[in-house]
């Protein structure tokens, strides 16, 4: 009876991160790739020689006050162009440069979700190759823009590399202000920095968040990505995390963000912010699985999206679910002819009805104890063009 009862939970646990798995997501992940990284990193942190149209140069050093930091904010721009993306460069104050590219939202393009990582590098002086700080994670935010380009999402993705993050987090804090002074709705902020040294090998990483917006819930996000798609990778968390990074600008405006790192608490690169920071000691395969993770996180929270259900969707929302993917429950927002709503109804892929609610809710929640993770609608009955897509996760 007591293995009994072990087995079928065994078996539960298997199916249902199974089922909420999402194909696109998950071809998203199987796309990330060491070669890709490598390539990118050699070029970046002065292995390689770039061209970006005045003939072969070489980035010797990122450092906000070397010739090097440019040539990389060109040779940035020159990478997402390359993959099709028309990237941006936002100025801000002592020659600071952002290189931005979007991804527009299909269904939300005024949502945006935000993968991050800063280009300049340390220390001072002609040889700053920052691999790992913070090369490891500029590459995996260009392997995010390559793995992501041929797929559609509901919200915009936005791939971020700072400038002058070493020069105390200027070119993320002068985004996140200019973003919050234009009630942007930035859904969640996945910052990268130092992703790629594991030196005992143990390949445990950190998430660092704190009560700040949603951060929690993109950790749990990044958790839940985590073990749904197979990664089971060792997280420590530290909440209430450290400020030390770009994701800080944002909890400086109220956004909810989160820093993925190595293990710097107790693991951290000898060679951090020396001219020894370099490729070779980086651990790949760690970089990789890290990588991974930001991206299917990243994927997860722009919501792939499939140009069947946006037809159906494009019309005039009547209610709004967040946050989306769900667990637990989500809040409902009613607004307009939703009023004149009598119900709604919860169908799974098939059309089946899994649950119904009578309209005025009680509270402004629908509980999901009891749905399977997936993917389903959620109709408004008794009005037009009201529905909604909702992700419930496990
Ligand atoms: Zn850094």
């Amino acid at each position: 009876m007591r293995n009994g009862m072990v087995l079928l939970l065994a078996c539960l646990l298997n199916v249902f991160p199974a089922l909420a798995q999402s194909p696109a997501v998950q071809q998203i992940l199987d796309a990330v790739n060491t070669d890709s990284l490598v390539w990118r990193a050699q070029r970046l942190t002065g292995q390689v020689a770039v061209d970006v149209g005045s003939g072969p140069q070489t980035i010797l050093s990122r450092n906000s006050f070397q010739p090097g930091n440019a040539l990389a904010e060109a040779w940035l721009q020159q990478a997402f162009t390359r993959m099709g993306y028309a990237p941006t460069v936002q100025a801000f104050s002592g020659n600071g440069a952002n290189v931005l590219a979007e991804k527009p939202g299909l269904l939300h393009p005024e949502r945006k979700v935000i993968i991050c990582a800063h280009y300049d590098a340390m220390p001072g002086g002609t040889t700053a190759p920052g691999a790992d700080d913070d090369g490891s994670g500029v590459c995996a935010v260009l392997e995010a823009a390559r793995v992501m380009a041929g797929q559609e999402f509901e919200n915009t993705v936005v791939f971020a590399l700072w400038d002058k993050e070493e020069q105390g987090m200027l070119g993320s804090a002068y985004y996140a202000s200019a973003a919050a002074g234009n009630d942007e709705q930035i859904t969640a902020v996945v910052n990268m920095d130092a992703i790629g040294y594991d030196g005992n090998g143990d390949g445990l990483l950190r998430i660092h968040t704190r009560a700040v917006g949603n951060s929690i819930a993109i950790k749990d996000s990044m958790v839940l990505v985590n073990t749904t798609y197979g990664l089971n990778l060792p997280i420590a968390v530290n909440n209430p995390g450290e400020t030390y990074s770009d994701h800080a600008s944002f909890w400086s405006e109220g956004y909810g963000a989160i820093l993925l790192i190595e293990d710097f608490d107790n693991d951290p690169n000898p060679h951090y912010h020396s001219p020894t920071d370099k490729l070779q000691y980086m651990d790949t395969a760690y970089w990789t699985n890290l990588t991974r993770l930001a991206i299917g996180t990243t994927a997860a929270l722009a919501i792939p999206a499939g140009p069947v259900d946006i037809h159906e969707m494009k019309a005039q929302p009547v209610f709004e679910l967040w946050p989306n993917p769900a667990h637990g429950s989500v809040e409902i927002r009613i607004g307009g002819e939703g009023a004149m709503a009598d119900g709604l109804v919860l169908t799974d892929a098939t059309g089946r009805m899994v649950r119904e609610w009578s309209l005025p809710l009680a509270a402004q929640r629908l509980p999901l104890e009891g749905i399977s993770p997936g993917t389903y609608l959620v109709r408004a009955t008794g009005v037009q063009n009201a529905v909604q897509r909702l992700v419930v996760m496990p």
